[in-house]
């Protein structure tokens, strides 16, 4: 009878630890329905990948840094005038030297186009906190319009780690988690390399790029899958070797500053 006892304690016990374990998985954000990402063992999304190390950035690194003298201002703090959406104007509102998602007004993106870069660009995400996982302090940098660098409140926010802050969506996640806090003012530095075709729209070159969030490298020259997605598999469609920065509506009234560009030439063509 004791040893029956014991028995049913041991199986509760793990009834209960299985139910306990379950949960905590159900709470983690991801899919495992999706399909596995090329050369690596990751679900897209997947909820199971590694959380990167947690690095708490300097009090500064290129805040408020003016351009250079060969640098294409984007937004200076004044006017959209450098921006359209596909409803034809940017409706995002500008205050106070920085620009604000205008819910449901679309994404935007430069009217002009950019191969090969170096972007500068400060963001904060809303300072009252609300919603979770990617529905915190959710926009992007899409570079040539398809290739998403991610911008979410990573502060204490879990998500799948492909899609937190710093993420290539979907693809890659960041080597460290290291936002700021919510309403704190946050530098990207990203450089950008653009996909290559040959005349065959054969690809010869993926893109590829560098992003460097509040001075800490988060890919070092590291290639796009293919353009982004979501709990879709990337892939490269042949396009324009120039395209836009297009900065993403996800619902949150994510706020930008200071945004500037040098295109890259090449060695020994000055
Ligand atoms: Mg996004």
């Amino acid at each position: 009878m004791r040893k029956n006892a014991s028995i049913l304690a041991a199986l509760v016990s793990a009834v209960f630890v299985t139910s306990i374990s379950t949960s905590c998985a159900q709470e983690k954000p991801g899919y495992k329905d999706t399909a596995i990402l090329p050369g690596q063992k990751w679900h897209v999304h997947d909820p199971d990948r590694p959380v990167p190390p947690l690095v708490t950035p300097g009090e500064t690194f290129s805040h408020n840094a003016p351009p250079p003298s060969d640098a294409i201002v984007l937004f200076d703090g004044k006017d959209l005038s450098k921006w359209r959406s596909d409803k034809g104007a940017a409706g995002w509102k500008v205050e106070n030297g920085y620009m604000e998602v205008v819910k449901d007004s679309g994404s935007i993106r430069t009217r002009d186009e950019f191969g090969d870069f170096q972007l500068h660009l400060e963001f904060a995400t809303p300072v009252k906190v609300e919603g979770n996982s990617q529905g915190r302090g959710n926009s992007g940098i899409y570079l040539c319009g398809r290739y998403e660098v991610q911008i979410l409140d990573s502060y204490n926010n879990p998500t799948y780690t492909d899609g937190q802050l710093g993420a290539m969506y979907g693809q890659f996640p960041p080597l460290a988690t290291a936002p700021k806090k919510p309403g704190e003012w946050q530098t990207y530095d990203i450089i950008f390399e653009v996909a290559r075709w040959d005349e065959n729209r054969k690809l010869v070159k993926p893109a590829s790029v560098t992003v460097i969030l509040n001075g800490i490298v988060l890919h070092n020259k590291k290639e796009f899958i293919g353009g982004s997605t979501h709990r879709e598999l990337p892939v490269y469609r042949p396009h324009p070797p120039r395209g836009p920065i297009t900065l993403q509506d996800h619902g949150n009234p994510t706020r930008f500053r200071n945004i500037w560009l040098r295109p890259l030439g090449e060695y020994d063509k000055p």
